[in-house]
């Protein structure tokens, strides 16, 4: 048994760092604890072949919140960000090249060359989408209503919802709901007439979500990445990380070090303990108990209180909803080390290096509706979207000179195979991916001296993420806000007294923001406070 805490944060993600950091600067003892022998959860630079290191996992930066950039002074800390310039670039089979730079009249320009009703139809949504983030963004940091408040409580939570809605109009609300209810598939639909600008819109929406282009509630994809993030607070930023994604987290430890927090890594715990219905502490697989406070959890909710928490602990009706949360796949990782920069079809060779490290290949919305369905009854759907980063061009310390480092996020991948297992077909999945790519890119096949494919399984195992799910849970309109991860238990605390979720699977939701662990610190301050 060790010496108390105040608070122990299971899981050394960007999440748990960031909560940890706001606990100890407030002046309670607290300890990180992370299972892998690196802190940062998905958020990481690995080393994929010797001396080539690459962001095995997450690979741009763009949500991450301003406010948190700087409480945790993460530039002083070693974090440098490059905008990427497009934001996003769809490489289209023919040749096309179709590029959404951070100027939206530029990207109408470009838009313009294809169709002039989409570039004006360009502009117009655009400007409701960034009207519409403004109103939303303050929900980002901070706890969603409290739909069971009572008294007073409830007047409370009435007056806070009515002060932020209160600027909203009438076409903001009906845009919201379309939003919120509408598929992507027909809002593109219903606005542009060509394709190319439709699946540029697909591309923009959020990777790893689990659902068809056109299934309601697919469109408020475009809103959440708008919710601003990079330490400018641009709505929809898109950014490199100099030294890969793990350089944000390394800069959140010295950051939770220096606010006299430790972390102990290599530390998987293996239950957290409760007595009289009250988090008392963890007990770690090697034995070690820890006594604390309170208990903080960064890993998903399934994990937590499925996995870590005994069940006699939690009510058989909540560990029914935790077990009916929507998490499975949909999603893969590729990453390269190349002997050479890739070249896509389409994209100029004396572009920017920046320009030319983007290249996304989208399918049509149709084709990414068959692939879904594929997907979902346990297929490798035969056409695969895939996400390209060649991280290498605007960042020269990932790998020796002439050595190209380029990430290749794969969407639309089942968790269960309907045949075989994952590591039966992982180098199948490496191959369908590389062919994919050579039909964009007439050198990458030819250039790789490395490959590392991550499945969804490989996703759950190393980097514990359950079922293969980047964000603890999918980001669907069923599963956000309120209703994240469940609807009585969307505010941090839990059914165990003391114990918090404080990573994706709670408000706002996945990607790499720290807005979960920023709020869910709030809520734990308030009660240590309290008991104080
Ligand atoms: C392939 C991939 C690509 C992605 N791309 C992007 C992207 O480009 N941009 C973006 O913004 N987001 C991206 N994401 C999503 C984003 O990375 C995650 O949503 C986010 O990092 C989750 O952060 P977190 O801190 O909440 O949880 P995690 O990063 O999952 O951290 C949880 C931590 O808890 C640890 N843990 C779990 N159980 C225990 C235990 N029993 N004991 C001790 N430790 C434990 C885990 O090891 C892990 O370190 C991507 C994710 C993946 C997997």
């Amino acid at each position: 048994m060790t010496a108390g805490y105040d608070a122990v944060v299971v899981g050394g993600g960007h999440n748990g760092l960031t909560a940890a950091f706001y606990l100890s600067r407030a002046g309670f003892r607290t300890l990180v604890l992370e299972r892998r022998e690196v802190v940062g959860g998905a958020c990481v630079t690995e080393e994929i072949a010797p001396g080539v290191r690459a962001s095995t996992t997450s690979y741009i930066a763009s949500m991450l919140r301003p406010e948190i950039i700087r409480d945790l002074d993460l530039a002083r800390h070693g974090l440098r960000m490059v905008p990427c310039e497009p934001a996003l670039q769809a490489v289209f089979e023919d040749g096309w090249v179709l590029p959404w730079w951070t100027d939206d009249a530029h990207t109408a320009e470009e838009i313009r060359r294809i169709s002039a009703h989409d570039a004006e139809a360009f502009i117009r949504l655009t400007a409701r989408l960034h009207e519409l983030a403004r109103y939303l963004q303050p929900f980002f940091l901070e706890a969603p209503p409290n739909l069971y408040a009572r008294g007073w409580g409830k007047f409370r939570e009435g007056r806070r919802l009515f002060k932020r809605f209160r600027q909203l109009s009438g076409d903001h609300l009906s845009d919201l709901m379309r939003f919120a209810t509408g598929s992507l598939g027909d809002l593109v639909d219903r606005h542009f007439e060509s394709d190319e600008v439709k699946r540029l819109y697909l591309a923009n929406n959020v990777y790893g979500m689990h659902a068809p282009p056109y299934r309601p509630g697919t469109a408020i994809g475009l809103l959440f990445h708008m919710l601003s993030g990079g330490d400018e607070q641009i709505q929809g930023f898109n950014g490199h990380v100099i030294g890969g994604m793990g350089s944000i987290t390394r800069a959140m430890a010295a950051a939770v070090r220096e606010a006299g927090g430790e972390i102990r890594t290599s530390a998987p715990v293996a239950r957290i303990d409760v007595r009289g219905g009250r988090a008392s502490g963890v007990t770690l697989e090697d034995g070690t108990e820890i006594a604390a406070r309170v208990v903080l959890s960064n890993a998903d909710p399934k994990r937590t209180f499925l996995g870590l928490v005994d069940k006699g602990e939690l009510p058989e009706e909540f560990r029914a909803d935790v077990e009916a949360i929507a998490m499975a796949g949909p999603c893969a990782k590729v990453n390269f080390a190349l002997d050479q920069e890739p070249r896509w079809n389409g994209v100029p060779e004396e572009a920017d290096p920046n320009r030319r490290s983007l290249a996304t290949l989208v399918p049509t919305l149709e084709q990414a509706q068959r692939s879904y369905d594929q997907h979902r009854w346990g297929e490798i759907p035969d056409e695969l979207w895939v996400d390209c980063v060649t991280a290498s061009n605007v960042d020269d310390t990932l790998a020796p000179e002439g050595t190209h480092v380029m990430t290749a996020f794969v969407q639309y991948v089942p968790f269960e195979l309907a045949n075989g297992t994952w590591d039966e077909r992982r180098d199948e999945l490496g191959r369908r991916a590389v062919e994919r790519i050579a039909r964009s890119s007439d050198n990458v096949a030819g250039s790789i001296r490395a490959m590392q494919v991550l499945t969804p399984l490989d996703l759950e195992r190393t980097y514990g993420l359950t079922e293969g799910n980047i964000f603890h849970g999918d980001l669907n309109i069923g599963q956000l806000f309120f209703m994240r991860p469940l609807p009585a238990w969307s505010r941090y605390r839990t059914p165990v007294d003391g114990l918090y979720l404080c990573g994706a699977g709670a408000h706002p939701g996945g990607g790499v923001t720290g807005a979960p662990g920023y709020v869910s610190s709030r809520a734990v301050l308030r009660d240590l406070k309290k008991r104080r």
